[in-house]
């Protein structure tokens, strides 16, 4: 599976425990992630993360791309909800792809464990038939 990572600023220390915690699930998928949040992760886990450019410089609008693609089977996107900028345009247009393709996203903790202990599972497995 296709798994995106990206966390404003705020969320980079919890992205990061969060994939030290899940580190033996997620080496067996394909990461990729915006800038600064892959190398965070990639420095403190080893994890192989296709890294995109910063947000700043549109890393997260190249995650959209692929998305939009259908190239993307799980994103998760820890927001700071205190930012103003989580409500910024990009942002929305991250979450509005995924709706459009199905696409399983997590924007806190919580929801990324369920949706991790998930992909574990199998419950994401109809991704791979549907990419068909
Ligand atoms: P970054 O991008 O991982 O490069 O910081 C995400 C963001 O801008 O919030």
């Amino acid at each position: 599976m296709n798994i995106a990572l990206t966390a404003h600023d705020a969320k980079k220390e919890l992205m990061v425990q969060f994939c030290i915690a899940y580190c033996g699930i997620l080496s067996r998928h394909n990461l990729s992630a915006t800038g600064t949040t892959g190398k965070l992760v990639s420095d403190a886990t080893g994890l192989n993360i296709q890294r995109f450019l910063s947000g700043t410089q549109g890393g997260d609008q190249q995650i959209a791309a692929r998305i939009a693609c259908n190239e993307v089977d799980l994103l998760l996107f820890f927001r700071d909800s205190l930012q103003s900028s989580s409500l910024e345009s990009n942002d929305k247009n991250l979450l509005r792809l995924c709706d459009m393709h199905n696409i399983p996203v997590a924007t806190n903790i919580a929801t990324a464990e369920v949706l991790i202990h998930g992909l574990e599972r199998g419950d994401l497995d109809w991704r791979e038939i549907v990419k068909l």
